[in-house]
């Protein structure tokens, strides 16, 4: 419905941003849908102006912030957070109502300072499993190699965290309002504006069709695959050479087995034909989630047999049908049951460009995501949010003299850390290099390596962000099969690298999440 504009309430972004800058929290509040109309005029179709009014309140409410989030997994969160914390007016929309299902379930041992600087690690530990390790076996698990953290970490942050994403990033949600964050769920972020330079409008649409107008100094784009800046400036682009699909769900009734009863993942490398792997993690005494990942070509080409034999479910079908190619799966899955409808995501590469500007800066997979295979999204995703919050608050308190240096510098670190993982991604899917299951198989690791098997252990963990080159011997070691093997002769004796264990004690792993694990088990029970 039409407004006129003598009638509104005519302040420029700029005033209207600066001007709620003083204003505290309820006073905001109060500013919501503040439109000032000068008189009842009555209007052609009877409706007063003062009716219009009204409704135009319930078509179109009005913010004002510092910062505005698009988006509440780990990265909105994190940004939201500390943001906060610096005592910046934050408001964070969030399409979904939490908690809402998510994949990327294993986190990596660096997330942990990160999630105790957050302030909610002692809630992660009483909900979700300790992951001591990873584990690499190959489709007849004929070879592995384990590596566990505690080889490099020394501290209590070797143990991380098998999470189930729902509950996960409802935790880091609440927190970020805990902080001082407004949080809007159910709000959907449908246009940015970003033409200002220095400050940004965004409308967003509620799930009651309420639009609401929010005009911030600084957007922080965190809506993950959506990549809603670089999707609407036409700079999300499929990364051609790492097209693959992924296809998951959970299972319960499980009898943990082969590293899984001491919280470790385990990662199945598949065929070549298939140019994928599988993914098995614990989230539960008796749950795991589990994935198949592969090329398009690959999907599509099954899909469609899949589906000329009849096959009303090709999802399923396909995924059960890759799963059940390992033994290990196999055994595993034997008597359990599905807890979710298979969950499916495609052409998950993708790059963006632009990651930032003036009065804006894209996190986590609004960023670009490359490949799962490592577990490193969420670490990425949290840590990018830490170093671009803190330039957001340098610039939001220093103001901008020519370019934000802080900004840049992150930026930079950001972006060296995607790089790297995307160099140990390529090199898990180059089908000359050593594997993962190989590097620590008997007869196969030598004295000589000892630091380069350490710098291995490292990658696991997330040491992305500086100084690449400490890891080259290992990259070197692990592309060149011909360099591995001339010391094939002497052996070390390192059997713990192929045991399927960390010597994690079962009170380590469940002792401190077994009771909300009995409540879900009670729950699911309750509703099936
Ligand atoms: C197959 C697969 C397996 C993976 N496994 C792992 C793993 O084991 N470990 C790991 O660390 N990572 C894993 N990842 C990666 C991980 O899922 C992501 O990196 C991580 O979730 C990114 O967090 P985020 O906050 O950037 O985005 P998300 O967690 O996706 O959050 C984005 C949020 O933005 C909201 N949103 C989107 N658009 C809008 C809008 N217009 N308005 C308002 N809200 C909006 C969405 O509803 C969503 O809640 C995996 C990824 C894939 C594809």
């Amino acid at each position: 419905m039409p407004v006129p504009p003598s009638t509104l309430d005519t302040m420029s972004t700029r005033d209207a941003t600066d001007g709620a800058r003083s204003l505290d929290r309820s006073q905001l509040a109060c500013r919501v849908g503040a439109y000032r109309v000068s008189r009842a005029v009555p209007a052609e179709d009877g409706a007063t102006w003062n009716q219009r009014e009204t409704l135009q309140r319930i078509m179109e409410q009005e913010t004002s912030h510092d910062v505005i989030v698009i988006g509440g997994g780990p990265a909105g969160s994190t940004a939201a957070t500390l943001l906060a914390r610096q005592n910046h007016r934050v408001l964070l929309l969030e399409r979904e109502k939490f908690p809402r299902e998510h994949v990327g379930e294993s986190l990596l041992p660096f997330c942990y300072v990160l999630l105790k600087d957050l302030g909610v690690v002692d809630q992660i530990t009483k909900n979700f499993v300790r992951k001591p390790g990873v584990r690499f076996i190959d489709r007849d698990g004929n070879i592995s190699t384990t590596w566990c953290f505690d080889h490099v970490i020394k501290d209590e942050t070797y143990l991380s965290f098998q999470v189930i994403r729902g509950e996960f990033d409802h935790i880091l949600l609440k927190n970020a309002a805990k902080n001082g964050a407004e949080v809007r769920e159910e709000t959907r972020v449908i246009e940015a504006d970003l033409s200002a330079g220095d400050s940004v409008t965004v409308t967003s649409l509620d799930s009651a069709g309420r639009k609401s107008v929010h005009r911030g100094r600084f957007l922080v784009d965190a809506s993950g695959r959506d990549a809603f800046i670089g999707t609407k400036h036409g700079s999300r682009k499929a990364r051609e050479e790492l097209d693959r699909t992924a296809i998951w769900s959970h299972w319960g009734n499980v009898k943990l087995q082969g590293g899984l009863e001491e919280g470790l993942s385990i990662i199945i490398y598949m065929g070549l034909e298939q140019k994928g792997w599988i993914w098995v993690f614990p989230i539960g005494e008796n749950r795991i989630t589990a994935g198949f990942v592969a090329q398009n070509s690959y999907l599509r080409d099954q899909q469609r047999k899949l589906t000329q034999a009849g096959s009303t479910d090709w999802k399923y079908d396909l995924c059960m049908q890759e799963l059940l190619r390992s033994k290990f799966v196999r055994e595993l899955l034997e008597g359990s049951k599905m807890l979710l409808p298979m969950l499916i995501n495609g052409n998950y590469s993708y790059e963006v460009k632009n990651h930032y500007g003036s009065n804006y800066a894209m996190v986590g997979d609004a960023r670009g995501f490359i490949d799962p295979i490592f577990s490193s999204g969420v670490f990425l995703s949290i840590k990018t949010s830490y170093l671009v919050s803190a330039a957001i608050h340098k610039q939001l308190t220093e103001g901008l003299n020519g370019s934000n240096v802080e900004m840049e510098k992150a930026y930079r670190l950001v972006t060296g850390a995607y790089n790297f993982v995307h160099r140990m991604i390529r090199l898990f899917y180059n089908p000359h290099a050593v594997t993962w299951a190989q590097a620590g198989a008997d007869g196969l690791a030598h004295k000589a390596h000892e630091s380069a098997m350490a710098a291995g252990h490292y990658m696991l963990s997330g040491d992305f962000f500086e100084n690449y080159e400490k890891f080259d011997d290992f990259f070197k070691l692990l592309e060149d099969p011909k360099q591995f093997r001339r010391y094939q002769k002497v052996v070390i004796d390192r059997p713990d690298l192929n045991q399927p264990s960390c010597h994690s004690p079962w009170q380590v792993v469940f002792g401190d999440m077994i009771e909300r694990d009995a409540e879900r088990n009670a729950a699911f029970a309750a509703s099936a």
